[in-house]
C-alpha cells in the first residue's frame, strides 16, 4: 500500500495557508516551512524544521512527506562530473535523474545541470530510447518532480554549490503530464521556492503538438526543445513512433509559432544514429526544413543502449551534418554525451533493473528495427499504429 499522505513540495501554497489557519497558526509559519524545504534543497523530514514547535512538527509530518525520493542509489563517473541517480519511488517505481557538472572555462562560468524525469516510463517508445523500451509505467507527481531537484540541490548545497540548470530530459514525455510538469515549473522558477529563472530550464518534447500549442497561449514558460531526429516523416515515424499522430510539418509548424508568440528561440534535438538518420539526404532535408526559422539545432551522437541494432555515426560524418546544417544559416551545436559508463541516456539504468529480456526476443527486436528503418529510407512509410496513450 502506497503513502497516500501528498509531497509536501509538490503542495500549492495556498493549500499550504489553508492547512496552517486550519490549525489557528499564524500565516508567517508558511514562511519558515517554505525556508526549510526549499534552502539548500531544503530538509527530508520534519523533525529537522528547527524553527517550528514540537508539536507543529509532528502534525506536519503526518499530513505530508517531506521527501518522496528518499529511497536513491548514486553512481558518479566521468572522474567525478556525472552523478547519476536511481531513485526507488514509493510505490517501488524506478526512476532516474543526472546531474551534470561543467567546469568553468574561458568563455563561460561553472554549471551545474540537473536532467530530470517527468514519468516513469513513456508511451513513445521511440526505439533508440531504453526509457521508450519500457513502455509507460505512470505520470509522476509534482513532488516526485521537485524533490529530484532537490535531491541535486543538497548534494551540491554540501559543496557550496548551486543547480544552474534544469533540463526536463530524463525519462517520460514531459508534455504527456503537462499539468504537473507546469506546476513543477512554477515551484522551480518562484523566487520564494527553488529560485531558479524560468531562462535556465528546457522541457523536452518528442512533438506533442496541442501540448506545444497549449505552451504557446500560456506565453514564455522555460526553452522549450524538440527532439526531431528526422526531418522525413517515414524515418520519423519509426525512430519517434508519435509521428504517425502529428508529422513533422505539425510538430515544426507548432514550434514556429511557439517561436514567434514568445520570441524564444526553439532548440532541435536530433539524436545522431549511424546509417540510419545521417544520411546526406536527411541532412538536406533537415536544412531545408528548418532554413530561415529562429532555431537551433543539437545533433547528438546516441548513447549505446541495449537491445537496438543501432550506434552512434562518427564523429566525421556529425560534423559534416554539422557544416551543412551551418551552410543553410542554422545554429548547430555537436553535444558529447556524458556518463555512458552509468547509462547515463535516462532510462537505461531503470531499464537494467527491470531484467534482461530473452535473447530470441532480443533478435527479434533488432531485426524489426532493421527492416523497418530500411524501409523508411527507401520511403516507405510504416503502417504501424500509433502508440497506445499517445494521441487523444
Ligand atoms: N521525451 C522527451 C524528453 C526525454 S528524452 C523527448 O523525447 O524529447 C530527452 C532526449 O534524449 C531526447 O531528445 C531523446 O531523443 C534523447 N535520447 C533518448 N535516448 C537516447 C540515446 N540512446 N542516445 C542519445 N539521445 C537519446
Ligand atoms: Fe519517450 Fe523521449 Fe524516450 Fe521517446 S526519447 S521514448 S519520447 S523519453
Amino acid at each position: 500500500m502506497s503513502d497516500q499522505r501528498p509531497g509536501l513540495s509538490g503542495l500549492p501554497p495556498h493549500e499550504l495557508d489553508e492547512w496552517l489557519a486550519a490549525r489557528d497558526e499564524p500565516a508567517w509559519r508558511a514562511r519558515q516551512i517554505a525556508d526549510a524545504l526549499w534552502t539548500g534543497g531544503g530538509v527530508t523530514d520534519a523533525a529537522a524544521i528547527v524553527t517550528l514547535p514540537a508539536g507543529l512538527r509532528g502534525s506536519l509530518g503526518a499530513f505530508a512527506r517531506l521527501d518522496t525520493v528518499g529511497d536513491t542509489e548514486t553512481q558518479v563517473t566521468d572522474g567525478g562530473l556525472t552523478e547519476k541517480a536511481l531513485h526507488r519511488l514509493d510505490d517501488g517505481v524506478l526512476i532516474e535523474s543526472v546531474l551534470m557538472h561543467y567546469p568553468a572555462t574561458r568563455a563561460s562560468r561553472e554549471r551545474h545541470t540537473l536532467c530530470l524525469s517527468s514519468q516513469a516510463g513513456c508511451a513513445v517508445g521511440c526505439p533508440f530510447c531504453a526509457t521508450g523500451e519500457l513502455g509507460f509505467g505512470r505520470d509522476l507527481e509534482t513532488a516526485e518532480i521537485l524533490d529530484q531537484a532537490r535531491y541535486a540541490a543538497r548534494r551540491l548545497a554540501a559543496e557550496g554549490k548551486r543547480l544552474t540548470n534544469i533540463v526536463f530530459m530524463g525519462m517520460g514525455e514531459p508534455l504527456l503530464n503537462l499539468d504537473r510538469v507546469l506546476a513543477a515549473v512554477e515551484a522551480l522558477s518562484d523566487p520564494r521556492r527553488f529560485g531558479l529563472g524560468a531562462r535556465h530550464i528546457t522541457v523536452s518534447t518528442s512533438g506533442v503538438v496541442p501540448g506545444i500549442r497549449r505552451l504557446t497561449a500560456l506565453g514564455p514558460q522555460f526553452t522549450l526543445a524538440v527532439s526531431l531526429h528526422a526531418a522525413r516523416d517515414a524515418l520519423r515515424d519509426v525512430l519517434v513512433p508519435l509521428n504517425r499522430r502529428w508529422p513533422v510539418a505539425e510538430v515544426v509548424g507548432a514550434a514556429r509559432d511557439h517561436a514567434a508568440a514568445t520570441g524564444r528561440r526553439i532548440s532541435y534535438e536530433v539524436t545522431m544514429i549511424g546509417g540510419v538518420n545521417d544520411t546526406p539526404e536527411d541532412a538536406d532535408a533537415l536544412a531545408e526544413l528548418l532554413r530561415g526559422d529562429h532555431a537551433h539545432v543539437n545533433l547528438i551522437p546516441m548513447n549505446p543502449v541495449a537491445h537496438t541494432p543501432w550506434t552512434a555515426s562518427p564523429m566525421p560524418v556529425i560534423e559534416s551534418i554539422a557544416a551543412t546544417l551551418r551552410a543553410a544559416g542554422i545554429e548547430t551545436t555537436i553535444r558529447r554525451n556524458r556518463g555512458q559508463e552509468v547509462g547515463a541516456a535516462c532510462g537505461q539504468l531503470a531499464a537494467q533493473r527491470a531484467g534482461e529480456l530473452p535473447a530470441p526476443a532480443v533478435a527479434r527486436r533488432r531485426e524489426r528495427l532493421v527492416m523497418a528503418s530500411a524501409a523508411a529510407l527507401r520511403g516507405e512509410r510504416s503502417d504501424e499504429p500509433v502508440p497506445a496513450g499517445v494521441g487523444e
